[in-house]
């Protein structure tokens, strides 16, 4: 096989898998981290905007979406719902965050949104 050969067949149709950053917003400081430091509009991704990403990712063959940030993604207090409808439309979710109770103020919301049906990989606690 040539070498032209050989960069066809590492090259892929379309990425494995679409990270989205639900927020910029934060409510640590940590010392290592360029999120204090941000000179940037902070927010939340709309709903409807994130309903059209996981939509196209289906529709392109795209089975892992990642709802992560460059803040605190379970400050999006649509955070539980983003994560049911991921599921439900079969794409394998990841995320990872502060593990700290208070986030979202509906940490009971996310825990059954974790554990409806579907294929995720547990929450992870980012280091701080
Ligand atoms: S919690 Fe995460 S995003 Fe927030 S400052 Fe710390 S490392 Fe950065």
């Amino acid at each position: 096989m040539n070498a032209a050969g050989a960069n066809r067949e590492l090259l892929l149709d379309r990425p494995e898998i679409i990270k989205v950053s639900l927020t910029n917003i934060c409510n640590y400081r940590c010392v290592m981290c360029y999120n204090p430091g941000l000179r940037q509009m902070r927010g939340f991704i709309k709903e409807d905007l994130l309903w059209r990403i996981m939509e196209e990712c289906v529709e392109a063959g795209i089975g892992k979406i990642s709802l992560g940030a460059t803040g605190e993604p379970l400050l999006h207090p649509k955070f539980a719902d983003f994560l049911v409808r991921a599921k439900q439309q079969g794409l394998w979710v990841s995320t990872n965050n502060q593990c700290q109770p208070s986030n979202a103020g509906n940490n009971d919301n996310v825990v059954r949104a974790w554990n409806q049906p579907g294929q995720s990989e547990h929450l992870q606690c980012k280091s701080r």
